[in-house]
């Protein structure tokens, strides 16, 4: 690629340009920007090695934009955070040259390294080594290079009124160990933030990785030109919502010693998860997830919950209520026969979680199989599965557990193809299963 094709693209940084100006407001002068968008020049990103063996061999994930000789990755840390803290700069509150005092911030618990972080085709959406860097890269930070951990592992109990009803219902018994006597569940709690490897994310949705990058970068709307400018730059921290993993039990014990695992992947919806909305099943099936892992864990297995920051199957929330709206409104009122329909309607497409990305997660955790996989999903199970983790066992939703209102949901899923030990639904029940009008 020439760089003179995009010659227009690199002048993008508009009023700002790449000179020196007095600001508009006369107050003190703007620094230069520096240009990171062509090959050449004084970069010299820091070499990455993509699933190398060990950290020293794979390189370090050098995302600081103090350094820009050495970034050897398009885009920020923190994902859509990093422009929270451009506006925190923009303002004067962060020091734009502050570097994050690491002291203490070790794992609380330790994760791998597992054989799966040196198959280069296995992970491609995180870095495994991102809570290890204060260890694995102690002397490049004391050189002076600005490595920031893209992993954070800590403890915490969960105390959830869903938990309390199992204790009291007798479905839990609480051992002091996994579930306290006050009914707290003790976790291991993983955030996990998106470092993608184009050329594998390419690979995993078999498409080409220039096709790939200019996807990116128009939809974004030309946010990051490197995507295009930098071809020799294979790695992007995209900013999109990351991970958080709950542990429940030993959480290396499936790796190192193939205790059976419990899981269940979620993705997000704040609307039920946080707020108890009845129009899906969401919350009821987390919490049921939840109580499973628990159980797996005080059975001498581990359970792990899989958070997704992927609001309304990654439309995000506003496609979402807007789709709740339509489903209401149209003819006939809310029901599965055209619950899909109306979706596609509004945001082009049914779904864009990708469920191709997700896998990544559990590679990172070192699982092979899950022996009770707790989700309907058939999308989430082929994903699993086409990675090479086996799943012996499909866990439903008690189905006491489905508000009257999610039940549009729930039989337009079954007739899509999820998982249900009832079959799919017949026809009839398409038709006849109606939500709630927007007015009751
Ligand atoms: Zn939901």
């Amino acid at each position: 690629m020439k760089a003179e094709d995009h010659g227009g693209t690199a002048r993008q940084g508009g009023s700002s340009g790449p000179a020196a100006e007095e600001s508009p407001g006369g107050g003190r002068p703007r620094r230069h920007i520096r240009l990171s968008s062509h090959p050449g020049g004084t970069a010299k990103p820091v070499a990455i090695d993509w699933g190398a063996a060990n950290p020293k061999a794979r390189g370090p994930v050098l995302g600081s934009v103090r350094d820009g000789t050495r970034r050897n990755v398009i885009g920020a840390h923190a994902g859509s955070y990093s422009l929270y803290r451009a506006l925190a700069v923009a303002a004067g509150r962060l020091d734009p040259v502050h570097v994050p005092d690491l002291t203490n911030t070790a794992p609380a618990e330790p994760i791998g390294p597992w054989p799966q972080w040196a198959e280069a085709d296995r992970i491609v959406s995180l870095d495994p080594w991102g809570h290890m860097v204060s260890e694995a890269f102690a002397e490049e930070i004391a050189d002076g290079l600005d490595i920031r951990p893209t992993i954070a592992v800590t403890k915490a109990h969960l105390t959830v009124p869903e938990i309390g009803s199992a204790i009291a219902a007798g479905r839990l018994v609480p051992d002091g160990e996994v579930l306290t006597a006050a009914g707290d569940a003790r976790v291991t709690k993983i955030a996990i933030e998106p470092v993608w490897y184009l050329p594998g994310i390419a690979e995993r949705f078999g498409i080409g990785e220039a096709e790939l990058r200019r996807a990116l970068f128009e939809e974004s709307g030309g946010m990051y030109t490197e995507l295009v400018t930098r071809p020799d730059v294979k790695v992007f921290l995209p900013p999109v919502g990351g991970i958080t993993v709950y542990g429940f039990g030993d959480a290396a014990a499936p790796a190192r010693a193939g205790a059976a695992v419990t899981c269940r992947v979620h993705d997000e919806c704040n609307g039920s998860d946080v707020f108890g909305s009845d129009i899906c099943t969401c919350r009821p099936y987390l919490t049921h997830g939840i109580e499973e892992c628990i159980a797996a864990a005080q059975g001498g297995g581990t359970g792990f919950v899989v958070y997704n920051r992927k609001e309304g199957r990654a439309l995000g929330e506003v496609t979402k209520f807007l789709v709740y709206n339509a489903r209401k409104r149209q003819p006939g009122g809310d029901r599965a026969e055209t619950y899909f329909e109306r979706t596609e309607c509004v945001a082009g497409v049914q779904d864009m979680r990708f469920q191709e990305l997700m896998p990544d997660v559990l590679h990172w955790l070192g699982i092979r199989r899950i022996e009770r996989f707790v989700s309907m999903s058939d999308m989430k199970r082929d994903a699993i599965e086409a990675q090479g983790i086996s799943i012996e066992r499909q866990v439903p939703i008690p189905p006491e557990l489905v508000p009257d209102d999610a039940q549009v949901e729930m039989t337009a899923k079954r007739a899509a193809g999820y998982y249900s030990e009832d079959g799919a639904p017949s026809s009839g029940d398409l038709l006849e299963r109606a939500g709630r009008s927007l007015t009751d």
